[in-house]
């Protein structure tokens, strides 16, 4: 199975609600995607949002990462030389994880194609069914509590809420959001590095306090503040997450060496896609960190590959 042709689309998804974080606020879903054609008719499907934010890449970078470097060194190549293949996506061209995880993600889709073996068994296959949670975007506490109960109502049973913009409300608004749903629903929060290390222990130790039960908060502090997200970690009763400051497998071993963290969220735009997700799974299992899977507001095709992932690995578990 020779890969012959790259191509690439966009896609553009309104959101019903704008997604607010403490980092950025998004109205739709504005998206690359890849297909990669091959010589017996196959083709793989992947796909990359641009994050500037976060990961620094926009769509511009995506498209041109793709089609001046990684396309020119993947064409004609044998989609069986599979870890070959996937090395020389992650080698041609430095950071754009986005542009990566996109073909990567498209190359696992055509190996399992080529053994007719669903891509979530090729890689470990330790569930069939996964729990997911929704995110509650940060805004003033009474709007926060409406969302929750809404979404409460539409059957889930775990929410994200966001937090960490103009930090002295966000005591208000997880005291509104849980004083709205009640105590059976299951937080988790996310500060996106909106907090400083002192004030994220403070903060969630007064939520600790008043009864708010959260589940584990993510990113408290800036991504590049290991020793300030160890300081946190070692000092607040709420286990944390490391999100933004987790991109590559190596991020990932220096935090948990460092214990830095309870607990890692792998994200496929961050570290390049598949690949490189599974090295930082087996770290975490070497570790005993129990990660979570994420996304950045993508659509089916990069959603499905990071389902396929979450339901390889024991050692995902939120
Ligand atoms: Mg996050």
């Amino acid at each position: 199975m020779k890969i012959t042709e790259v191509k690439l689309g966009r896609i553009s998804v309104p959101l019903r609600v704008p997604f607010k974080t403490a980092l950025r606020s998004v109205n739709s879903v504005e998206d690359v995607i890849v297909e990669l054609h091959t010589d017996t008719g196959a083709v793989g499907y992947g796909e990359a949002p641009p994050t500037g934010a976060i990961t620094g890449d926009t769509t511009g970078a995506i498209v041109g990462a793709i089609q001046d470097h990684i396309a020119k060194s993947i064409l004609g190549r044998d989609v069986d030389d599979f870890e070959d293949v996937l090395q020389t996506v992650q080698k041609c061209i430095v950071k754009n994880s986005s542009a990566k995880a996109a073909v990567d993600m498209a190359l696992w889709d055509l190996y399992g194609q080529l053994y007719k073996i669903p891509v979530y068994k090729l890689m470990g296959g330790a569930r069939k069914q996964i729990v997911t949670d929704i995110t509650i975007s940060v805004n003033p506490p009474e709007e926060m509590a409406r969302d929750a109960v809404n979404a409460v109502k539409r059957g889930y049973d775990t929410l994200k809420i966001k937090v960490g913009a103009n930090p002295e409300l966000d005591v208000a608004r997880l005291t509104a959001v849980r004083q709205a749903i009640g105590d059976k629903t299951r937080i988790r929060i996310d500060a996106n590095q909106g907090w400083e290390p002192k004030q994220a222990v403070r903060l969630l130790n007064q939520m600790q306090d008043k009864g708010l039960d959260i589940e584990f908060v993510e990113q408290p502090v800036k991504a590049h503040d290991f020793a300030g997200l160890k300081y946190v970690t070692e000092r607040s009763y709420v286990p944390v997450l490391a999100d933004e400051s987790v991109f590559s497998p190596e991020d990932a071993l220096t935090i948990m060496q460092m214990g830095a963290a309870d607990l890692v969220n792998i994200k496929l735009m961050k570290c390049g896609g598949l690949y490189n997700a599974l090295k930082i799974a087996s770290a975490a299992e070497v570790y005993g960190v129990e990660c979570m899977i994420g996304c950045m507001l993508e659509a089916k095709i990069s959603v499905n590959a990071a389902v396929h992932l979450a339901c390889a690995k024991k050692i995902i578990t939120k």
